[in-house]
């Protein structure tokens, strides 16, 4: 790795990865584990920068390259963490590395939430199941940066056991963060609410007028975040979707993310609504 940081070595040569291993493995819920990773070289660990809401390209050599978010918190610079659910090649190859694992980096890749631009601010972060994990990188800068007036955390999750990062929220709360979960189907362990995380947003919007809204789960859950939050009176371009589409190349090329004039990689994943809403109307886009 040559160059002063990671993130401008990826936009001189983007194609080039990093070897790295993995430094440990905390399982989150079925089928779902952060991976801790650490570069082998030392270079690229000492300049390595990202911001919340970007995503690296994990290679596994022979298997394939997936888009996986950063999920740890980039002004901690002893940790790069990325919370994965098994799902197809690369991620169930992943799942079946193990400590020690070698894993190639290739990134950061993509547009930030805008966690250095809400100093005044309530921020509001609803996550549908994983699409926490992006978000965690948020939740942990606004709270080490103190970088906004609140943050409040609405979390929905199928079941009670697709809930994520339960083991951390005892310190988020310690640190001033709400944290508000709710689940569509409870089981006998569950003495939370039952119904939608859009459920949970009418409490958490106190001041419309000085509420930014983080939003990543699918893509049905963050337009009606979108629009709950807009009706309540949060602006439009003050509600901020991250979008997962299928993707390759990360660097706006081979048009497998393309989105209406967008290409998810590029301009994304972290878009405001007032930008995408009309490309949300349309199925399949
Ligand atoms: C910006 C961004 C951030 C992301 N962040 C995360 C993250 O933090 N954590 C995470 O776990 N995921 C994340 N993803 C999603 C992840 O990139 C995908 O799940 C990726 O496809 C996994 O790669 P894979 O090779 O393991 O799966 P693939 O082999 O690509 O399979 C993915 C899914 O597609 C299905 N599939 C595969 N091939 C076919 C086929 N031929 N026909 C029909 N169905 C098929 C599989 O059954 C599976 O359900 C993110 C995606 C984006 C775009």
């Amino acid at each position: 790795m040559s160059g002063p940081s990671s993130d401008a070595a990826s936009r001189e040569n983007p194609w080039r990865s990093h070897a790295a291993r993995i430094r440990s493995i905390v399982p989150e819920s079925p089928g779902v584990q952060t991976y801790e990773l650490e570069f082998e070289e030392v270079l690229v660990r000492d300049s390595y920068r990202f911001a919340a809401g970007q995503f690296n390209m994990l290679y596994l050599p022979g298997i394939g390259e997936a888009a996986i978010s950063v999920s740890s918190n980039p002004a901690d610079r002893s940790s790069l963490a990325h919370t994965v659910r098994a799902v197809g090649n690369v991620t169930d190859a992943l799942a079946r590395l193990g400590l020690g694992g070698q894993v190639f980096v290739r990134g950061p890749f993509g547009t930030p939430w805008p966690v250095t631009d809400v100093i005044d601010r309530n921020v509001v972060i609803v996550a549908g199941g994983l699409g926490l994990a992006s978000q965690r990188a948020a939740i942990l800068f606004l709270m080490a940066e103190r970088a906004c007036r609140s943050v409040t955390v609405l979390h929905g999750a199928k079941r009670p056991e697709g809930l994520l990062y339960g083991r951390e929220y005892d310190a988020w709360r310690a640190a001033g963060v709400a944290v508000h979960t709710i689940v569509n189907e409870a089981d006998a362990s569950w003495s939370g609410p039952v119904g939608l995380v859009t459920d949970l947003l009418t409490d958490a919007l106190r001041d419309p007028s000085a509420t930014t809204i983080l939003c990543c789960g699918p893509d049905p859950m963050m337009v009606g975040v979108a629009k709950a939050a807009i009706g309540r009176g949060v602006a439009a371009d003050d509600v901020f979707l991250s979008l997962e589409r299928n993707m390759a190349c990360a660097v706006a090329h081979c048009g497998l993310c393309q989105f209406g004039p967008l290409f998810v990689c590029r301009d994304g994943p972290v878009l405001p609504y007032e930008r995408i809403a009309d490309l949300m109307r349309i199925p399949q886009m």
